[in-house]
């Protein structure tokens, strides 16, 4: 039999020992006294096998986990109340730490008496609001209110809570519209969900990643074919106000209707009437049914606006981490950018270029990290992310979109001009560029879009001469009528996505002489109508193409067959 071992904080009196041997059943064992301090107060007695723990430290450690396991897997609307009662308990014990808010600025406080904070831990201010620590000074802390903007006045109490922000996530959240802390704004009722994600987590390391490999369509021809994506990958599409950046993302999640591909669109300082018309969009086309909507509008607090893309990436990487593909639409970081620069601002911080503080490239770049294509062992999902970024002007060189360019894996560049002259989507195929895409584009598409982009560029250059009202010779000509036409190719109306087989067709249908005959403005039609005589006449020409991935001979022929056939009535 094992022998008795008595733990206590104080040594204890013979009295005391006297009186403890005596309870304990020790006529065949030895009692051994021992001093601890760390127990704070109380007894520890164990046989070797069993432990009966009476110690202050015991105590305390018993509270702590069952505050944890209180408010780990709770909604959020449950998460304030409990936070509330675990730490009215606790707090008797001194060890919660209890500030006050000495300051408040639309949405951002200051704190005093809170010298253990963390930051971005999260506070519970006054009765119910929640504030994330961002700032830790000498004598204060600075938060941004999450909750409670416009609640909480300088005086109210303060408590360290020893948590993160954490957002409901998974499955629950496909086809719903949520707020920037993930709370039902659509009146479809509450989230029923167990999974819960820390907004803020660290992006996959180096190992944990695979190669961008696997095409990732848009439906739009432009990018398909010029600036391709695949899945993992990050590409940006910038461009003045007005030149169609928020419609080309929405075209790229209309096209994921059945690819499987789950997607994540986060509205950050918009127009709430430009959020409603996206969300209408996606529902009258049936893309809610795979979509998740995070909005933080111009109307938000700009702390909410600030957590909202985070909220949303974490919401795709419950998704991504299951294995599943997700597609992530940031509009627009420029706003983000802006809710940050007032954020830190407030806080006191220094301003740097253009105002923005020093760290906004970080605030960029480890949100975009968190994109990426997982590896096998982390179940093979991926988040493909396009960003928004806003310019003036048409300055891609001033201070935000340098910092989102160099942090994306390739930019989409939407020109006003083009716009203006009717080339829409407005891709500027000279300055888009995709550096990862190119590998994973479809066979089918990258073996037809070579002459494509040659010819484009050739145009390009050629163009620029003629703007001098230069005469040109015959060969010049021809460079310049084929371009025109290759662009009108292009062109795209909003909301109707291609299939890639349809794309891959109608790249091919370009090639060679076949648009000689067609009239420079007639081009989009003539192949509309090509490509409608397909589906009738040759039902099983694109299903081929989109089964194999590829663009036989074969199916090359069939395409020359039906473009004499559809061009000859
Ligand atoms: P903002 O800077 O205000 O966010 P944006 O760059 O996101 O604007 P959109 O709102 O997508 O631009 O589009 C601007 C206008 O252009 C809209 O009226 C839209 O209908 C039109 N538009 C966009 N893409 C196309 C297209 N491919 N064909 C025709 N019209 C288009
Ligand atoms: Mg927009």
């Amino acid at each position: 039999m094992a022998n008795y071992v008595v733990t206590s904080a104080k040594p204890l009196s013979d009295k005391q020992k006297r009186d403890i041997i005596s309870r304990l059943d020790a006529t065949e064992r030895t009692v051994a006294f021992l001093v601890d301090e760390a127990l704070i107060g109380g007894i520890v007695i164990s046989d070797g096998d069993k432990l009966l723990d009476a110690s202050v430290k015991g105590k305390l450690n018993a509270a702590g986990r069952s505050a944890a396991d209180s408010i780990a897997n709770r909604p959020l609307e449950h998460i304030v109340s409990s936070l509330k009662e675990e730490f009215s308990h606790i707090e008797h014990t001194g060890v919660i730490q209890a500030g006050v808010v000495s300051s408040v600025s639309d949405g951002v406080i200051f704190a005093e008496g809170l010298s253990g904070a963390k930051v971005g831990e999260l506070l519970l201010v006054g009765d119910d609001s929640l504030a994330m620590v961002m700032n830790l000074e000498e004598d204060d802390v600075g938060a941004i209110l999450l909750t409670g903007v416009g609640k909480v006045g300088a005086g109210a109490p303060v408590r360290l809570t020893d948590r993160i922000v954490t957002v409901p996530v998974g499955e629950a959240l496909i086809g719903r519209v949520v707020g920037a802390l993930g709370d039902p704004i659509d009146g479809a009722g509450r989230i029923e969900t167990e999974f819960f994600r820390r907004a803020e987590s660290p992006a996959p390391g180096i190992f944990d990643r695979a190669k961008v490999s696997e095409p990732l369509c848009t439906g739009v021809k432009a990018v398909d074919a010029i600036v391709p994506i695949g899945k993992g990958q990050r590409e940006l599409i910038i461009g003045d106000r007005q030149t169609g950046k928020t419609s080309l993302a929405i075209d790229a999640i209309l096209a994921q209707k059945h690819t499987g591909v789950l997607c994540v669109y986060v509205a950050i300082g918009q127009k709430n009437s430009t959020v409603s018309e996206v969300i209408k969009r996606l529902r009258d086309s049936g893309a809610m049914a795979y979509t998740t909507v995070v909005s933080a509008t111009a109307s938000d607090s700009p702390t909410l606006q600030y957590v909202a893309p985070y909220t949303a990436t974490a919401m795709a990487e419950e998704l991504a981490y299951q294995g599943k593909d997700v597609l992530i639409v940031y509009d627009d970081l420029s706003k983000h950018a802006v809710a940050y620069r007032t954020i830190s601002l407030l806080l006191r911080r220094p301003a740097g270029r253009e105002a923005y503080p020093g760290d906004v490239f970080y605030v960029h770049s480890r949100l975009l990290e968190r994109s990426a294509k997982l590896s096998k062992r982390l179940g093979g999902g991926s988040i493909s992310a396009l960003p928004i970024i806003e310019t003036l002007a048409s300055d891609i060189s001033a201070y935000i979109p340098t910092n989102v360019i160099s942090i994306t894996d390739g930019q989409i560049f939407l020109d006003t001009e083009l716009f203006r002259s009717g080339v829409r989507p407005a891709v500027n195929v000279g300055l888009s560029v995709s550096r990862v895409g190119g590998s994973a584009q479809p066979n089918a598409i990258r073996s037809v879009v070579k002459g494509l982009k040659l010819d484009l560029a050739r145009y390009r250059d050629m163009a620029v001469f003629t703007e001098f009202g230069a005469d040109v010779d015959e060969e010049t000509k021809a460079v310049l009528d084929r371009g025109a036409k290759l662009t009108e190719l292009l062109i795209q109306p909003q909301g109707a996505p291609y299939t890639m087989a349809e794309e891959a067709a109608e790249i091919y249908l370009t090639s060679g002489d076949k648009l000689t005959n067609i009239p420079k403005g007639q081009v989009m039609s003539a192949l509309q109508r090509v490509l409608s005589y397909i589906r009738s006449a040759h039902p099983d020409l694109l299903k081929s193409i989109a089964e194999t991935g590829e663009l036989t001979e074969e199916n090359k022929a069939e395409l020359d067959v039906a473009f004499t056939e559809a061009t000859r009535e």
